[in-house]
């Protein structure tokens, strides 16, 4: 197609009178002005077929199977290759405190083997095929992550839909998946750790926040007291067809429907269970607070968060967009202007049912007022003037961009309609870029202002001690041992 179009598009355009050796001045005409329509017809056909050049993402042909089971089927623009997500809707949201490990430490088990080769023969299998396979568990999902060649795809789904209905979990299997979980986890929950938990200095400033709000359980989820009752009940509560999205991307077999309807077609729905309500902010915290990281250090973090305003509309495009206009704010006046902080930020991140933004900047730590002070200028400014219509536009227009190449290849395509499952409806995603285009200067100012407005979270992290500090008590401790050989000395003399 492409070098269809390129091939003629040469021939537009001058030296066209020459090429058939005409000299004429009404033929010329004549014929340039057929070859100048021909440019044309041609121009128009080109801008009508643009469209279906470039592969619609946000089309996509879903359908469920009787059982419940949901299906997203995308061909890709790569050969060979089919990237496979199954998203089962259990994640670490829905166990309580003592049951967070859970999700996770039964995903790890459905790797354990489907017969007496086990984990090992398992993976054997995977390879021979020549795929990939991988697991998440987040707040919201359990995912299945899978690369494998388009010939072998059927084969591949066999295998997946063996893991899920044929691992059988004993104990063996279950001390083996805890032991890896823990070391995902970080190794062995230790006294000194769970102690530093209780005493708020082991988590990070948002964490931290999010425990105190009561959004976030206090201590880390341990899994050595989850018994094989709780993981076969949540097995059955949870890993049904009618609680699984099956994405697939790529060169998809043709006999692919087919062969869905009848294999997974056969998996058992269960009767749902709800999905627990996530918790909202139950408890006050401290306007400021310092956290001590570490002994000794020069450097220190200032956070600066916030509970997110809801909008009715476009809550998240706005926020993503506000998030780029005070990330360039802070990166013009701490860095720029006054050269306190090389990396400050702003974040979003979501703690239970409460999204919150942050203004971060690492700064030294002899500088945390003045960066302080820098900061609490920032929003007055941003309160006082609004946002600034050219920034905003700019932000905007490159946010809309870079909406154009953010997603590549079939691999990348499977991992955002994954990320984005709340957005399809009726056969489309939603398109970012068109959502972005409509937020308004106008809104956005609105909810900066909604935002900026709230008294905040002030969270600042430093080691405990500066080097100086540590200098001085050198030299206080060799003053004393000083001290205490001469008043010896002098004791012994008399
Ligand atoms: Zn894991």
């Amino acid at each position: 197609m492409y070098s269809e179009i390129e091939s003629d598009s040469i021939t537009c355009g001058s030296g066209l009178a020459r090429e058939d050796g005409q000299t004429d001045d009404t033929d010329l005409r004549l014929i340039a002005w057929k070859r100048a329509m021909r440019c044309l017809l041609f121009a128009c056909l080109l801008l009508a077929s643009l469209p279906s050049f470039a592969l619609d993402r946000f089309q996509v042909e879903g359908y469920t199977l009787p059982n419940g089971l949901q299906m997203l089927l995308k061909p890709g623009t790569e050969r060979g290759h089919v990237a496979i997500r199954l998203v089962v809707g259990v994640g670490i949201d829905d166990f309580s405190c003592a049951e967070k490990e859970l999700p996770h430490l039964l995903e790890h088990l459905l790797f354990s083997g489907i017969d007496a080769t086990g984990e090992g023969g398992l993976e054997e299998r995977m390879q021979a095929l020549g795929g990939e396979w991988n697991a998440y568990t987040s707040n919201a999902d359990t995912t299945f992550v899978i690369e494998a060649p388009a010939k072998n795809q059927r084969k591949v789904l066999d295998l997946l839909l063996a893991l899920l209905t044929q691992t059988r979990i004993d104990d063996n299997a279950i001390n083996a998946a805890k032991q890896v979980v823990e070391r995902e986890d970080g190794g062995h929950y230790s006294h000194l750790q769970r102690w530093l938990d209780r005493q708020d200095l082991g988590h990070t400033a948002s964490n931290q926040l999010a425990v105190e709000l009561g959004l976030k359980c206090p201590e880390r989820a341990e899994v050595d007291h989850l018994t094989r009752e709780q993981l076969e009940t949540a097995r059955k509560a949870w890993y049904a067809p009618n609680n699984m999205t099956l994405i697939m991307v790529g060169d998809l077999d043709r006999l692919l429907p087919a062969y869905l309807e009848r294999a997974w077609g056969a998996l058992e729905a269960v009767a749902p269970t709800d999905h627990p309500p996530l918790p909202q902010i139950q408890a006050s915290a401290a306007h400021e607070r310092t956290l001590s990281h570490g002994f000794v250090g020069g450097g220190a973090k200032l956070h600066w968060l916030v509970p997110e305003p809801v909008l009715e509309d476009q809550h998240d495009e706005t926020f993503d967009l506000l998030k780029d206009y005070l990330d360039w704010a802070l990166y013009r006046q701490l860095r720029l202007a006054h050269s306190l902080s090389y990396g400050p930020s702003a974040e979003r991140e979501v703690f239970g049912g409460v999204g919150f933004m942050s203004l971060n900047a690492d700064v030294e730590r002899d500088d945390v007022p003045q960066a302080e002070q820098v900061l609490e200028e920032l929003k007055a400014g941003l309160l006082k003037d609004g946002l600034d219509a050219d920034t905003f536009n700019r932000l905007k227009q490159a946010a809309i961009a870079r909406q154009a190449w953010a997603v590549q290849g079939n691999s990348a395509l499977a991992d955002y309609y994954w990320s984005a499952l709340g957005d399809y409806e009726e056969g489309r995603f939603a398109d970012p870029a068109r959502e972005l285009q409509g937020v308004t200067l106008a809104e956005a100012n609105k909810a900066m202002r909604e935002l900026l407005l709230q008294p905040g979270y002030l969270r600042i992290e430093k080691p405990l001690m500066s080097y100086d500090q540590v200098m001085w008590v050198v030299v206080g401790v060799f003053a004393l041992m000083m001290l205490g050989l001469l008043a010896w000395r002098i004791h012994r003399k008399q």
